[in-house]
């Protein structure tokens, strides 16, 4: 049988060498397989007809039935354009050409009657289709036959006539050269549980729907197949590694720890923490490597539970260090872990990229001799120069910011592998985090410090500004401070500027009697550090800013964060934000701050964040409302899942489904080794070949 995956596209009948480029750059498919697996994005249902006295705005594509009664060609240049009115005895309408214009005029006739097939737009107190699908009334049963699928197309594609109608052409040329049969990639006793269509009635139905519930039968299908393929190839990864990855073996809770623990913390652990801590003892001790994903919401207190872990550690006769996205960040752990420490016998050195020749030249040998314990910074830290005695732990902050191949280099550092823990405060949500992170352990701490006030969220209209101030001015006098964040978005960005240094404007003026200060991403790391200093220390009574302050900073006296532009920014972001506050034994606030029109998604969005103050939520909420596509962090996370069918959002139910099955079959047959499962080994390795070596670094 043909082997879908190693036959090139532009073999098919229909494509030849220079639209097989177009479909390779443009839509990734390289190959027989790549097109059977371009599935459509929606479908159309084409049993129906409508008049042309029903149009009205916002229609999708729709369907007629009526005669051209003239043409005209208007314009010049680029807006030369041929006019068909267009008439089903209940109205007119244009059907429009920019391209193709001899073409159209000599295919259809005036007088004739076609079926047309586009979507309506409105065109002052018109409607008119531009280039609709054409096709006479003769051929009604073939074209109008319910479900029509609409494949995703670049302008690139269709000028090349590669639209949806072409790619669905495609499809039913590669469908008849192999018969409509598509080799099944589920072996027997998979599919005898699952009970689900067959792959080549799925692929049939999927690009040729004989009807809605064949199609869903046919989704259903082709969504278990993609999840039920990375949980595979997920757990089969940490298995392996599991069984391969040896771990420095840190036994010993040693004097460092103790010491710490009995006379220098301050509080109390939480449960959580403590529960936390137990699960990395145990990983960093078990003579198996430590992967472990940490997720705490902002404030739940992760950073000591990092510096205890780099105490143990340190107890074993290793180094540690940690990595932060930014300097500020860096910067800010730096000063808390030397303040939690205080005069402890432990040598701390913050390396980032500012710092000074001379230290480094002091600090880089420092770190290769062993004498410094414990290394903070950015980037920096991974840098070539960089080189440790013994590194026996490695903590990486914020790892969003990071992409997979930076942290390897981290972690490439030893000979032996250290032990890796990431703290993520953006949570995610089970579903994500099983595709993602299905092969690191995943802590979680789910409960913040005692004596915390819940954070009361409010939603201000823009045209409510005074009250607001008045609100601002009022927990001023009561000593506190109060961050502004305004929303800074890459197309935009000379506008977002513009609307914070315009706000600057305002606050000073209105704020005459205190101190604003103002951090973005366009100063320099020391002008940033200025003013951020100014907040920190109480000089400054308001901080506005870009998003920039999102991560990490800590002022327990600030008590109000004010969003503006809060509708355009993601729900994960704006939790974030958020969690600035408080942070201290005050009440706090957080002002979400809008235009008054709003589409019913925002609404919703800024609705979820009124209501609730629990990041999971929030971050389940965002993955329905957005997908997962969005995400924030999917996208860098540089694990690259890039669904064609599943969505995270939504297909929860099936990924738990397909994760379960995959646990059961490893577990009998860990590399898939019996016969049966050959079809599954086989399928695994077309899918992740290029990818072989991921699971040892994400
Ligand atoms: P995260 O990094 O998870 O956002 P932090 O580690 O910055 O949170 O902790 C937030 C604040 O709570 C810090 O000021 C920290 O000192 C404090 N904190 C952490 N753990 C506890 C605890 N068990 N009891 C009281 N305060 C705590
Ligand atoms: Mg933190």
């Amino acid at each position: 049988m043909l082997e879908l995956d190693k036959r090139s596209i532009m073999y098919l009948p229909g494509v030849g060498p220079k639209k097989a480029e177009i479909l390779q750059r443009e839509a990734e498919i390289a190959s027989f397989e790549d097109l059977l697996y371009y599935f459509p994005y929606k479908y159309i249902d084409r049993s129906r007809f409508y008049t042309v006295a029903e149009i009205t705005d916002n229609m999708p594509h729709i369907q007629l039935k009526g005669r051209i009664l003239s043409y005209d060609t208007l314009g010049e240049g680029r807006t030369r354009r041929l006019v068909a009115r267009f008439s089903d005895g209940t109205g007119v309408i244009e059907l429009v050409w920019f391209k193709g214009i001899a073409f159209v005029k000599e295919k259809y006739h005036v007088g004739k009657e076609y079926i047309v097939f586009g979507k309506p737009v409105e065109f002052g107190h018109t409607f008119n289709i531009p280039h609709p699908d054409i096709d006479p009334i003769e051929q009604a049963a073939q074209v109008a036959n319910g479900l029509t699928p609409f494949y995703n197309t670049s302008e690139r594609m269709k000028k090349a006539f590669l639209n949806s109608r072409a790619i669905q052409n495609l499809q039913f040329t590669l469908l008849n050269m192999i018969e409509w049969d598509v080799i099944e990639t589920l072996s027997p006793d998979v599919l005898d549980q699952i009970k689900m269509t067959s792959l080549s009635e799925a692929m049939r139905n999927i690009h040729f729907p004989e009807s809605m519930e064949k199609l869903k039968a046919a989704r259903l299908r082709l969504k278990f197949d993609e999840l039920f393929f990375i949980q595979l190839h997920i757990l089969q990864t940490a298995t392996f590694r599991k069984q391969k990855l040896k771990g420095l073996v840190c036994t010993t809770v040693g004097e460092r720890f103790n010491t710490f623990y009995k006379d220098y913390l301050p509080f109390d652990l939480t449960d959580a923490q403590k529960r936390v801590m137990r699960e990395i003892r145990v990983d960093m001790g078990s003579g198996r490597q430590m992967n472990r994903l940490l997720q705490g919401d902002v404030g739940s207190g992760k950073t000591l539970v990092a510096l205890l872990s780099m105490l143990l550690a340190l107890d074993n006769n290793y180094q540690a260090c940690m990595m932060a996205p930014t300097e500020i960040l860096a910067n800010q752990h730096y000063v808390t872990v030397m303040n939690f420490l205080g005069d402890m016998d432990i040598k701390i050195a913050l390396l980032t990229g500012s710092t000074k020749k001379k230290d480094r030249n002091k600090i880089l040998p420092a770190i290769a001799s062993g004498e410094i314990d414990i290394v903070i910074g950015t980037h920096a830290l991974i840098e070539e120069t960089v080189v440790f005695s013994t590194l026996g732990l490695a903590i990486i902050d914020e790892q969003h910011r990071f992409g997979v191949e930076q942290r390897a280099r981290l972690w490439q550092k030893n000979e032996q592998v250290p032990h890796v823990l990431v703290m993520t405060a953006t949570p995610i949500p089970r579903t994500l985090a099983m595709t993602l992170y299905g092969d690191l352990d995943v802590s979680v701490i789910d409960q913040l410090p005692p004596g915390r006030k819940p954070i009361l969220t409010l939603h201000r209209y823009d045209n409510r500004k005074a009250e607001l101030y008045d609100f601002l001015r009022k927990e001023i006098r009561l000593g506190r401070q109060v961050y502004v964040v305004y929303p800074l978005i890459e197309e935009s960005e000379k506008l977002d500027y513009k609307a914070l240094e315009e706000g600057f404007k305002v606050f000073t003026e209105v704020f005459s009697e205190y101190k604003v200060c103002m951090v973005h991403g366009r100063m320099k790391p020391a002008e940033k550090d200025v003013e951020m200093q100014k907040f920190i220390s109480g000089e400054a009574n308001i901080l506005l800013a870009t998003t920039v302050i999102e991560v990490g900073v800590n002022v327990p006296n600030a008590s109000v964060m004010v969003i503006e532009s809060a509708e355009r920014f993601g729900l994960s972001q704006l939790h974030q934000l958020r969690g600035r506050v408080g942070r201290g034994s005050e009440q706090s606030y957080c002002v979400l701050v809008s235009s008054f029109k709003l589409s019913n998604d925002t609404r919703k969005r800024l609705e979820i964040m009124v209501q609730t103050s629990n990041g999971f939520e929030i971050a389940e909420a965002d993955l329905r409302l957005r997908g997962h596509g969005d995400l924030e962090g999917t996208r860098q996370s540089g694990v690259g899942i890039d669904l064609k069918i599943a969505d995270l959002g939504s297909d929860g139910q099936i990924l738990q489904y397909a994760r379960d099955l995959a646990n059961d079959i490893l577990s009998s047959d860990n590399d898939l080794s019996s016969p049966e499962h050959q079809i599954l080994a086989a399928r695994l390795k077309t899918l992740f070949a290029h990818k072989i070596g991921w699971g040892l670094i994400s």
